[in-house]
């Protein structure tokens, strides 16, 4: 690496430091001749995902269009844009984890909607009406169902967990 000032190649880091939850280093550098600071960034170099739609067509994994898909189920309701940031990641996560390079768009609604169900019934209803059309209107009030008992059960367990917390 040079330096864009001088062109020198005597470039020391002064700090470095993990960024994105781990999944980038920032490093601050500086140039030893002419004393230019600058900044890079380091980051795991991933294959591009492919979507296949279910009409076999296929797509890149576009991690911005499934975030605006989000904030529109979202709308007026108490999810933040920070909470919509960590569903995509985990699902951005989860798709890797397979470790295949080409994913079915069914398999990245199912992702989301079950991270969606646990952050709130209403915007997980309006994701899912979209995503998997629901048959009739008996299908979609069980799907409603197991949230809530989903929900119930996660509720379930936090106070479990705090109860234990308190009495250690
Ligand atoms: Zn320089």
């Amino acid at each position: 690496m040079k330096c864009n000032q001088c062109h020198s190649d005597d470039i020391k880091v002064i700090e470095s430091r993990d960024v994105a939850e781990g999944q980038a280093i920032r490093r601050r550098r500086m140039c030893v001749a002419c004393g230019q600071r600058f900044t890079t960034y380091e980051r795991l170099e991933r294959p591009q995902l492919i979507v296949v739609k279910n009409d076999g067509t296929r797509e890149l994994f576009n991690r911005d269009k499934l975030l605006a898909g989000l904030y529109r189920a979202c709308e007026k309701t108490p999810v933040t844009s920070l909470q919509l940031e960590d569903v995509v990641n985990s699902v951005e996560q989860d798709l890797y984890a397979c470790d295949e390079s080409e994913v079915r768009s069914n398999k990245v609604g199912e992702l989301v909607m079950d991270k969606l169900a646990r952050l709130n019934e209403v915007a997980y209803v309006r994701f899912a009406s979209v995503y998997r059309r629901f048959k009739d209107i008996a299908s979609f009030e069980q799907e409603l169902s197991l949230v809530r008992q989903g929900k119930h059960l996660a509720e379930q367990q936090e106070t479990a967990a705090s109860s234990a917390k308190i009495k250690n």
